[in-house]
Parts: C-alpha cells; sequence; structure tokens
C-alpha cells in the first residue's frame, strides 16, 4: 500500500555494501547528442583542448557530461560512440577514485574542519562521491549545500584549494592517460588565488585536462574565461526529458508530462515535481479514507488504518497533516466562496464538492486546530498512533457539527 512513497529507479544496481553504483557512460547522460558527438570527436582527432569551460543551465548534466568525457578519454577499450564501461579505468571512474581524476568545489568550515585548518575539497570527498552516485552526477548548488551543511554565501574554492590544484599538474599521472581536474562552479574560485591557476592554464603540462563547470558566466573572472575553450551546453529539449524518465521510472505519462512542462529542461527538477504531485496524491487518498472511517466510526477499521499509516516516517507524517490543512482551508473557501476559483486537482474538486459541507463555519476552526495540534506533536516525537486514535475521535465528533446546529 505505501510503495507508491519508495518508488525507485528501474534497473538501480546495487555492490556488495549495498551503495548505488553508476557508469557515467555517455549513454546515461539525458539528450545532449550534438555535445556528447563534438566531444567524442575531440578525442578521435586528438585535438582535446587542455582547458574547457563547460556552461549552461542547471540540470543540464554539466557534471555529468564532464565525468563522461573524462571517462571516455581515459578509457583502454573505447568505442566510437562511448567509454567500455569495464575496464580498470572505468572501473575506478564508476566509483569516482580513479587516482588521475580530482575534483575541486565550493566549501566551507563545518564541524569536521579543525580551528586551525582550511576546509579543502579533499576533506568532502566522501560526501561528494555520495552526492554524485546517488544522483548519476545531476547535483544542483543547493543540494551540496545541504549536503555539507553549510550555507550558500560563505562557500569558495579558498586559496589553499588552488594550490592544491595545481599540485595535482605537478607529478606525471598515475595511470591515466590523461590527468583530469574538473571545477564545478568555477566562479566560486576565490579571485586573488586566480592567478596561479591562470598560470597552469596557460602553460600546461603534456596530458593534462581541466574542465571547469559553471552556471554563471558573467561571474568567471573574464582572464580565465579568454584561456578557456567554452562548451556551451543547452538545456535538454522537454521531448528528451519525457523520454528519458519514461524509460527509467515507473511513473504514468500523464505525471512526467505535467512535471517536465513545468521543470524547464532541468531533469532533477522534473524528477522532484513528479515524486511531489504523487505524494499529494497519495496524501489525498489516505486523507478520505481517514474521514470516511471517522464518519463511520468503525473503530476496528480505523486502528487497522492507524497501524498502517504510522509506519510512515516522521517527515511524511507531518506532510500529511500539513495536507489535511490545505484541505481543511479549501473546505472552507470553498464553503464561502465556491468551488470555481480553489486550486485543486480535479480528483479533489470532486471529492470537495460533496466534503466540504462537513468542515464549515462552525467547526472549520477547530478542524484547523487539531491538524496544527497534530503537526506540532509530531515534530516533538509524540507516538503516533496514540496521537491518531485521538485525533480520529475528535474528528468522529466535530464531523457531526452542522452550522446550523
Ligand atoms: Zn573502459
Amino acid at each position: 500500500m505505501f510503495s507508491k512513497l519508495q518508488k525507485y529507479k528501474k534497473n538501480l544496481t546495487f555492490d556488495s555494501h549495498s551503495n548505488p553504483r553508476f557508469f557515467m557512460k555517455f549513454s546515461e547522460i539525458i539528450g545532449q547528442e550534438k555535445i556528447k558527438k563534438q566531444l567524442i570527436q575531440t578525442v578521435k582527432n586528438n585535438r582535446v583542448s587542455h582547458a574547457q569551460l563547460f556552461f549552461g543551465p542547471e540540470g543540464a548534466g554539466k557534471l555529468a557530461l564532464a565525468v563522461a568525457y573524462a571517462q571516455y578519454i581515459n578509457c583502454e577499450n573505447k568505442t566510437e560512440s562511448d567509454s567500455c564501461g569495464q575496464c580498470s579505468s572505468c572501473l575506478k571512474y564508476e566509483k569516482l577514485i580513479h587516482p588521475d581524476l580530482h575534483f575541486f568545489f565550493p566549501v566551507s568550515k563545518t564541524k569536521k574542519v579543525k580551528e586551525s585548518e582550511k576546509p579543502l575539497s579533499d576533506m568532502f570527498m566522501g560526501e561528494w562521491r555520495e552526492l554524485l552516485t546517488e544522483n548519476d552526477c545531476y547535483i544542483s548548488s543547493a543540494e551540496w549545500y545541504q549536503k555539507i551543511d553549510i550555507e550558500k554565501k560563505q562557500s569558495i574554492i579558498n586559496a589553499a584549494d588552488c594550490a592544491k590544484i595545481i599540485e595535482k599538474f605537478k607529478y606525471k599521472a598515475f595511470e591515466a592517460e590523461y590527468i583530469v581536474v574538473i571545477i564545478w562552479m568555477a566562479e566560486k574560485i576565490f579571485h586573488a588565488a586566480a592567478p596561479k591557476i591562470l598560470k597552469i592554464i596557460e602553460e600546461p603540462p603534456e596530458k593534462t585536462l581541466f574542465i571547469l563547470i559553471s552556471g554563471d558566466q558573467d561571474k568567471i573572472l573574464p582572464t580565465i574565461l579568454s584561456r578557456t575553450q567554452l562548451v556551451k551546453i543547452p538545456k535538454v529539449p522537454d521531448e528528451e526529458l519525457i523520454n528519458s524518465i519514461k524509460s527509467s521510472y515507473n511513473y504514468t505519462d500523464e505525471e512526467i508530462e505535467n512535471a517536465v512542462f513545468l521543470a524547464e529542461g532541468n531533469y532533477k527538477t522534473a524528477l522532484k515535481l513528479i515524486e511531489e504531485s504523487e505524494n499529494e496524491n497519495f496524501y489525498f487518498v489516505k486523507f478520505q479514507e481517514l474521514m470516511r472511517l471517522c464518519f463511520t466510526r468503525d473503530l476496528i477499521k480505523i486502528n487497522a488504518y492507524i497501524s498502517e499509516i504510522t509506519k510512515l516516517n516522521r517527515e511524511q507524517l507531518k506532510s500529511f497533516f500539513q495536507y489535511a490543512l490545505h484541505i481543511t482551508r479549501n473546505c472552507l473557501l470553498i464553503n464561502y466562496n465556491g468551488i470555481e476559483n480553489v486550486k485543486l486537482s480535479k480528483e479533489e474538486k470532486n471529492f470537495l464538492v460533496k466534503f466540504s459541507p462537513f468542515i464549515n463555519s462552525a467547526n472549520g476552526i477547530q478542524f484547523a486546530e487539531e491538524f496544527e495540534k497534530a503537526l506540532f506533536h509530531i515534530e516533538r516525537n509524540a507516538y503516533a498512533p496514540l496521537l491518531f486514535m485521538d485525533l480520529s475521535l475528535t474528528i468522529s465528533k466535530l464531523l457531526k457539527i452542522s452550522p446550523s446546529a
């Protein structure tokens, strides 16, 4: 019954530690066929430009393309159109642990950084790998900041990290053909440290590849901009997003199309929107069920309902009560102004045409207070089954109150 909240991606494989595995092959990336061809061609023609800036909107797959490109360059058995996914280089890329692949990204002081230390990208490599593998390299800046628990404004690629970047090029590659350094959110490079990096971009050692990634070209230092080859990554067309999500997830066509329409080419946003609408629909079904049970006062069924719904985690229960408040407000709006102007789905409207008289001017405030109280207590770790039983009994009484009473 609760599987709706736990939809997993189709075909996700797990390794022995049950961490999600991913192969960042070109074929895994959504759309961007033109860019993929262009990048592959540079390898075939032996014209890999040593400093490139991948620039484009969030959700277009800049980081995924950068990793796939680096993996392809270093693959020992590459094909015409992709890396093999099986050679020793690909296997290390798969876990993002290749010794010749380096990442730099904005960081800040957190609890894990000692008072005397400067925060470095290396210190957060565990979190970085985790976030990337969980999300097939489609990550947003907000997700990164949340992952390492920092605020946006503080984060920077600092001078100490810039020195580290240069250090990576001091030695020959351990195993790979190319040393690859990927700098994510290059606009966050500490400006005063940039000259050091410029020098290495201008006189790069053999077989090195710098990929800078940015969604904000205006904030990148012009001196860096003028020394890198710009690779413009466009947003993914809706049609391609739809097909890709259809092939990987068990959602309905309508859900996918609605979400993609709103997501403006952002793959991650589209997925998030689908999830939200799925959840909303689930809470709607559970809300109707609770109201019916409370109306009939069937204690055995109420008990069964409670033991099911309290399997949800606390965050989900909070969302359920928030949803109940949202419906309560809309019932009152319908009572006062009719159903025409409320913003609800067709199914919700169909239900509320009949149900809204039950939450009315005589009991509406009490309904809202009860759901708010439940929300308050669930946030403070109240015992959920007891809370639901209490709530159900109160709702049973409230449902019997009509405005004329
Ligand atoms: Zn390979």
